[in-house]
């Protein structure tokens, strides 16, 4: 037996206005004054002073405004790399990503590939990295997902969605501030913190449980109820809670894995070009047979803050397209064996499959 020797954040700092040492925290790590760092910033927060003019740009740094509209994309990493390399002699000092999973993600993939030849196609899969990326940093602006600490970068590629999962992977620095959730859309608030929730459930149900697991899932799952079932609305103790739960999540994972709402979510994503967040929602809003504590948890707490869950969003699909959603969820085999056993094949067929999508 072999365990797994996982890589954790160096450097983390945490409290409302923590954005403003973002100078002290860069300036030691830049490599010349031809060699900038690169700030890879959502565009929710174009022309939003009262952020933007924080961003503590010297000599040639830049900003490089994505849209999050779509979940990062293989070919879009190849793209920030590529023109990153025409516009600079020399390689960056550092990446930095500022909004929710999608900046994170797109962040720390492309913190990889400039120093990985190829394309992140070439990468997506479990330890296929070579070398080690520029210095990257984690800046969360929405709270959830658990990118901030995990050892993957979720990329949608030709061929497949799959992380670039490595020991290069996690952010060599990530600054939790608080402050920088204000503004995020009440639905998506959900939907995202949502995500965390079901990693929780997901992993405190799963037959790789173990207490490290455990012992950051009980505590994010904690933090979730209060934020989600005990407040009323979103203060700024809920801010700070929400971040730290997104975080504990993410570690529990880390160490676990997740199951059945993110197998099914993939597929969803896959072929619909669902977002990562409300994609879980649909699919654990039809999960009380395999979760029926969660799933009822959740309900009251879609209830409680009157959150519109997406319907009908597979009533017009073809053969063809059922099959390739489950075709997705049925390659995500540790998932399945997380949440079912290693049996799991006896109750998940594609029948099932196809009647559990077609409610979605
Ligand atoms: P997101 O980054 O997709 O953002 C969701 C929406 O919220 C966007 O419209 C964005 O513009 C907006 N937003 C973010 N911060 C805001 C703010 N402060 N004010 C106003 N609007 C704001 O959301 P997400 O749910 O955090 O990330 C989803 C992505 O994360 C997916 O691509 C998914 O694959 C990825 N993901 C990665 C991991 C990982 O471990 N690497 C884990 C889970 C999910
Ligand atoms: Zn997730």
């Amino acid at each position: 037996m072999s365990f797994r020797n996982f890589p954790m954040v160096p450097r983390v700092v945490f409290g409302r206005g923590s954005f403003n040492q973002l100078s002290e925290i860069l300036e030691p790590k830049r490599l010349g004054d031809q060699a900038p760092f690169i700030f890879l910033v959502d565009d929710v927060f174009k022309g939003k002073d009262s952020l933007i003019s924080r961003i503590p740009l010297k000599h040639k740094d830049k900003i490089i405004y994505i849209s999050a509209d779509e979940e990062p994309k293989t070919i879009y990493v190849d793209g920030i790399r590529d023109d990153i390399g025409k516009e600079f002699n020399e390689i960056p000092s550092g990446i930095i990503g500022i909004g929710g999973g999608t900046m994170l993600d797109y962040a720390k993939a492309v913190a990889l590939m400039l120093s990985n030849p190829g394309s992140s196609a070439d990468y997506q899969g479990w330890d296929l990295v070579k070398n080690q990326g520029v210095y990257h940093v984690g800046i969360p602006t929405i709270s959830g997902t658990g990118a901030e600490v995990s050892r993957t970068t979720v990329l949608t590629g030709p061929e497949r969605k799959l992380g670039m999962n490595s020991d290069y992977t996690p952010f060599d620095q990530v600054v939790l501030d608080p402050s920088l959730l204000e503004g995020v859309p009440k639905n998506q608030w959900f939907y995202t913190g949502m995500d965390c929730y079901i990693h929780c459930i997901e992993s405190l149900t799963g037959t790789y449980l173990n207490a490290f697991s455990q012992s950051y899932g009980e505590k994010s799952l904690d933090l979730c109820r209060e934020v989600y079932l005990e407040k009323d609305s979103i203060d700024e103790d809920s801010q700070d809670k929400l971040m730290m739960a997104s975080w504990h999540g993410g570690m529990s994972i880390a160490y676990s894995q997740v199951g059945v709402a993110h197998a099914m979510s993939y597929g969803l994503s896959y072929l619909l070009g669902t977002k990562h967040g409300v994609g879980n929602c649909i699919v654990f809003d039809q999960l009380k047979e395999f979760y029926p504590e969660g799933v009822k948890e959740f309900k009251q707490m879609v209830d409680k803050h009157g959150i519109d869950i997406p319907k009908g969003l597979c009533k017009d699909l073809s053969d063809d397209e059922f099959n390739t959603m489950i075709d997705v969820a049925l390659s995500l085999v540790p998932l399945w064996e997380n949440a079912l056993g290693k049996d799991w094949e006896k109750t998940i067929t594609r029948e099932k499959l196809r009647s559990m999508y077609e409610l979605m």
